[in-house]
């Protein structure tokens, strides 16, 4: 079973990993947009990380809740909405439980991705974070690892991609031949769910 520590290593591994990668993801934003995502990002999940510490929510439901709402109030641009959007609506579909499965983590955040797709309004292969997203919710009941591959594997498919969606579809071909950066960041969240269940012990807090 995630309990509610398991959900809060997750937003921190998050924060850590967009830390460590928010140049990478600039650099992805430099190339088809403008140059922010990576700062966004870093600023958008150390903000969630303070307010989850001083808030200290009891259940899944409300740390991803409270995530997103931070989210869209420190991210700019469009990444905001759309990521707080996609966790707080998982967040809602956990309901009031102390501790959910696999499966109905994997439901609910199918219901975050679907919330995504209405807010902007974007499908598969319009090179945006739903080509990460949307075949790693598919696998997320099979493993974390099947899932953080999958999103991975579906970033690195938007690079021949054209973007249909955002920014980026301003440039029309010259979008074709780089990796959309919200998919990009995307793979960083489901990754960070296998590294945040192999800490389970409490050794990485
Ligand atoms: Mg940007």
């Amino acid at each position: 079973m995630l309990d509610t520590d398991f959900f809060r290593r997750w937003m921190a591994v998050t924060a850590a990993t967009v830390d460590r990668e928010a140049d990478r993801l600039t650099e992805l934003d430099a190339a088809i947009g403008d140059a922010d995502h990576g700062s966004n990002m870093r600023r958008g999940f150390a903000a969630v990380n303070d307010v989850l510490e001083k808030e200290d929510p009891r259940t899944p439901g409300t740390v991803l809740t409270l995530a997103g709402r931070h989210l869209i109030s420190t991210v700019g641009g469009a990444s905001g909405p759309l990521y707080g959007t996609l966790l707080r609506r998982t967040g809602k579909a956990l309901g009031d439980a102390t501790e959910v499965t696999t499966d109905q983590l994997a439901d609910a955040l199918g219901a975050g991705v679907a919330a995504v797709t209405q807010l902007g309004g974007a499908q598969a292969g319009d090179k945006t974070m739903l080509d990460a997203l949307l075949p790693a919710v598919e696998v997320l009941g099979t493993s974390f690892e099947a899932a953080r591959d999958a999103a991975l594997a579906g970033a690195l498919e938007t690079v021949p991609m054209r973007a249909r969606k955002g920014r980026a579809s301003y440039l029309g071909e010259r979008s074709i031949g780089h990796q959309d950066p919200g998919a990009a960041s995307s793979a960083l969240l489901v990754g960070a769910l296998v590294e945040a269940a192999g800490s389970s012990d409490g050794s990485a807090g």
